[in-house]
């Protein structure tokens, strides 16, 4: 499985379930995509943090002057979103682990039709048979790509 976002980790789990040995490539430091390290969790949880802060929630019993925070700064803000992002990082690592499916830090990239190259971080490479990997669920290839979209 080619990226760690949403739909990676529900395909993920399921070849495993399946009875598949599966492994996850992950370009990024952090498992979660999009979803949760730069799209859905951190705007959903900037404006929960926004309006925990400011009060606004509670200005209809303690009145309109009522603030969690005064002065409310990005950095405030900021510090809500990395504990979240943090929190639900763990939590898809764990599930992942659990599922016994192998994370591989790096990017993939096509050799040939069951063949990747994996380049981690530091640029290093290495090949990988597709042969061991997930059953795409619609072709009869056995390489499964959920590289996502961008914020
Ligand atoms: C600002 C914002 C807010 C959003 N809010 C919502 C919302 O409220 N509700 C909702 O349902 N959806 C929301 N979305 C959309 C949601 O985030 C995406 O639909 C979802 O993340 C897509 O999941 P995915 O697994 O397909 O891709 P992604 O989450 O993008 O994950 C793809 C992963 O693949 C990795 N990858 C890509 N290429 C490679 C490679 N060659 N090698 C290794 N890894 C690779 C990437 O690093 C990434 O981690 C929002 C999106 C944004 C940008």
């Amino acid at each position: 499985m080619i990226g760690s976002g949403p739909a990676g980790q529900r395909a993920a789990i399921q070849g495993a379930k399946c009875g598949r040995r599966v492994a996850v490539i992950e370009q990024r430091e952090v498992v979660g995509g999009t979803c949760i390290n730069t799209g859905t969790i951190p705007s959903k949880t900037m404006r929960e943090a926004a309006l925990h802060l400011s009060g606004f929630q509670y200005q209809g019993i303690y009145g309109v002057g009522y603030h969690v925070k005064d002065k409310i700064t990005v950095a405030d803000l900021a510090f809500r979103v990395k504990q979240v992002i943090r929190a639900d990082a763990a939590v898809t690592q764990a599930q992942l682990t659990r599922n016994g499916v192998e994370l591989i830090n790096g990017r993939a990239v096509f050799v040939d039709r069951t063949h990747l190259q994996v380049k981690n971080l530091q640029g290093a490479g290495g090949f990988r048979s597709a042969g061991h990997y997930y059953r795409h669920r619609h072709q009869a290839g056995r390489l499964a790509r959920r590289s996502g979209e961008r914020p």
